[in-house]
């Protein structure tokens, strides 16, 4: 499996540059060259990795990043932020964002870190047709469908689900799921998982805020119902 990548950054050499050395490593790479045009990407296609450029047109880096959390979605987010913008990169981090390079950056450091970061996906493979009510999940396939339409997942919500749909009916908690499914320690990222179970919930369940497939168990974590 190709980890997908985008690229939003508005200087098309650098963009250039980088596209053809992520496609050398293997990464299948789309791009956008500006603020909107990386909004309507991200929230639209699937990516396991996005870079952003923080200087951009139209939106910049940092509004792109807390609207593409706002629109739900987890996709591990890589900033490159111009040199000496400490201030920015806090704020970056603040916002969602994963990590950051600074520019002008090291090619091998980047590769480094998109592997970073792409290595907190669990690359379990495995099979299982699940079915719970309208929604049906495909684990070798990683196909997601509800309603028979398909649902557009991140690899970590794909992985998140899975789980879920492997304890079908046990209460997991928040220390539980985050080592079983991004193998962090316990304690440390609690709310990754609430935002990953926001996520999915806002597109598998009928009412967002009266789950029935994705139950909170207050004080304990989540029940995942069939
Ligand atoms: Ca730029």
């Amino acid at each position: 499996m190709n980890e997908n990548i985008l690229l939003v950054e508005d200087e098309e050499a650098l963009r250039m540059t980088l596209t053809d050395r992520l496609r050398s490593e293997g990464y299948v790479v789309d791009f956008a060259g500006d603020g909107e045009q990386g909004f309507d990407k991200a929230t639209r296609l699937p990516f396991d990795l996005i870079i952003l450029d923080v200087m951009l047109p139209l939106r910049n880096g940092f509004d792109l990043c807390r609207d593409i959390r706002q629109a739900g979605l987890a996709t591990p987010i890589l900033l490159l932020t111009a040199r000496g913008q400490t201030v920015d990169k806090v704020v970056g981090l603040k916002l969602g964002a994963d990590d950051y390079v600074t520019k002008p950056f090291d090619t091998l450091e980047l590769m480094a870190r998109i592997e970073a970061l792409l290595r907190r996906l669990p690359a379990r493979a495995g099979q299982g047709l699940f079915q719970f009510g309208p929604v049906r999940i495909d684990v070798r396939g990683t196909k997601v469908t509800r309603e028979g339409k398909p649902v557009y997942l991140s690899a970590r919500e794909f992985q998140l689900l899975r789980y879920f749909a492997e304890h079908a009916g046990a209460t997991l908690s928040r220390d539980d799921i985050l080592r079983e499914v991004w193998g962090y320690d316990a304690g440390t990222y609690t709310r990754t998982v609430d935002v990953h179970v926001a996520g999915l919930r806002q597109k598998l369940e009928k009412d967002p805020k009266n789950p029935e497939l994705i139950l909170t168990v207050p004080g304990l974590g989540y029940r995942f119902e069939g």
